[in-house]
C-alpha cells in the first residue's frame, strides 16, 4: 500500500478555518540546527496548525517529522526544497504533499546532492587562497549529513573562527557570485524537479521568488516554464520576503493563476529572522495551496 495515501483526509472545514500554516523550514538533516522533533515542538508551541519540514534535496527527515507532528496533534504535509539551475542562477522549488517513499524522487534527490562534496572542496580551496585554511573540515563540523554540505555550514564555520561577525557578512564577502568561496554548480533541471514531485503525488511551488534577482523578463520565463511543467504554487509570505515583496508576489500569483504558499524558512533560533509560525497572513484574495492538498494532509491524531 502507498504509505502516504492511508491517511484520512482532513475535513475541508478544518482546512478552511486554518490560518497558521508554516510550510518551509530546515532541520539538521540539511542546513538547520534543530532536529525534526525539536522543530515539530517549536511549531506547535508557536501556534502552527499545519506544518511541513522542507529540508534541502533530502526527504530523510520526513518520517521523523510526520511522527513527531502526529504525537503533538499537529497536522503535517510532507516537504522538500529542491535546488534547481535556471537561467544561470539557482532557484529553489518547494515540494509539498508527495509520497516520501517514492523511489524516483529519492533517486533524483540523491543525484542532485551528488556534487556537493567536490563543490565544497573547491569552495575550501578558494577560501584557502585568500588566507582562510581548513574551511572544508571546519564546515563539516556543522554538517548532519556530509552529502548535504552547504554554504550555510561554511558560513557558520567562518563566523565561529572569527573571520566574520555574522552569517550575512560571510555570504556578502565570501559566498556569493564573484567572491572567493563561491563555486557555481549544476543542480537539478526545473522540469525534472517538478516532474519528480508531481509523479510522487505532490505539488511544486516556487520558493521565495524575490530572492533570485531576476530581471522581469527572466522572472516571466521562470513562471511560464514552471507552469508549463505542471508547477502549481508560489511562496508569497515567507521569512525571505519583505511585506512589499509579499504584496508584489500576491499580484504575481493572481496574474499566473498560482496557488499561494506560506513558510518561515526557519533554519536556527540564532540565525533566522522569522521564527516558525510567526508570519503575516496570506491575502484573502489568494487561494492557499493547502486547500488543494486536502487529501495529502496527515491530520492531527
Ligand atoms: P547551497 O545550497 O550550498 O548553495 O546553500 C544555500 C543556502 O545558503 C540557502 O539554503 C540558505 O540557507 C543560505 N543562504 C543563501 N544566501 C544567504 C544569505 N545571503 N544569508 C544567509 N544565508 C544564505
Ligand atoms: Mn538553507
Ligand atoms: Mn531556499
Ligand atoms: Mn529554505
Amino acid at each position: 500500500m502507498n504509505p502516504n495515501l492511508d491517511c484520512q483526509p482532513v475535513h475541508q472545514w478544518a482546512l478552511h478555518h486554518l490560518s497558521n500554516a508554516d510550510l518551509h523550514c530546515h532541520s539538521r538533516v540539511s542546513d538547520g540546527t534543530l532536529q525534526p522533533e525539536e522543530l515539530a515542538a517549536r511549531a506547535k508551541a508557536n501556534g502552527v496548525e499545519l506544518w511541513a519540514l522542507t529540508d534541502h534535496d533530502e526527504v530523510g527527515g520526513q518520517q521523523r517529522a510526520l511522527e513527531a507532528a502526529q504525537a503533538l496533534g499537529l497536522a503535517y504535509l510532507t516537504g522538500v526544497e529542491i535546488s534547481v539551475s535556471f537561467a544561470g542562477r539557482v532557484v529553489h522549488i518547494v515540494g509539498l504533499g508527495f509520497d516520501h517513499h517514492n523511489e524516483a524522487l529519492i533517486q533524483g534527490l540523491r543525484a542532485t546532492r551528488g556534487g556537493r562534496e567536490p563543490r565544497a572542496r573547491e569552495m575550501a580551496a578558494g577560501l584557502a587562497a585568500v588566507g582562510i585554511p581548513g574551511a572544508f573540515e571546519g564546515a563539516l563540523q556543522y554538517v548532519g549529513n556530509p552529502e548535504l554540505i552547504s554554504r550555510t555550514h561554511f558560513a557558520r564555520f567562518l563566523v565561529e573562527a572569527g573571520h566574520c561577525s555574522d552569517i550575512s557578512e560571510v555570504f556578502r564577502r565570501f559566498l556569493t557570485e564573484g567572491k572567493p568561496g563561491y563555486v557555481e554548480h549544476r543542480w537539478a533541471g526545473l522540469g525534472d524537479a517538478v516532474r519528480w514531485l508531481r509523479e510522487a503525488g505532490g505539488m511544486a511551488v516556487i520558493a521565495h521568488p524575490a530572492r533570485y534577482g531576476f530581471t522581469p523578463t527572466e522572472e516571466y520565463a521562470l513562471f511560464t516554464e514552471f507552469i508549463a511543467h505542471g508547477g502549481r504554487g508560489v511562496e508569497v509570505v515567507t521569512g525571505s520576503h519583505t511585506a512589499a515583496e509579499a504584496a508584489k508576489y500576491t499580484e504575481t500569483a493572481l496574474e499566473f493563476g498560482l496557488l499561494a504558499s506560506r513558510g518561515s524558512d526557519f533554519h536556527s533560533p540564532d540565525e533566522s529572522r522569522i521564527d516558525l509560525g510567526r508570519l503575516d497572513a496570506l491575502s484573502g484574495r489568494l487561494q492557499p495551496i493547502w486547500l488543494e492538498l486536502a487529501d495529502r494532509v496527515h491530520p492531527p491524531q
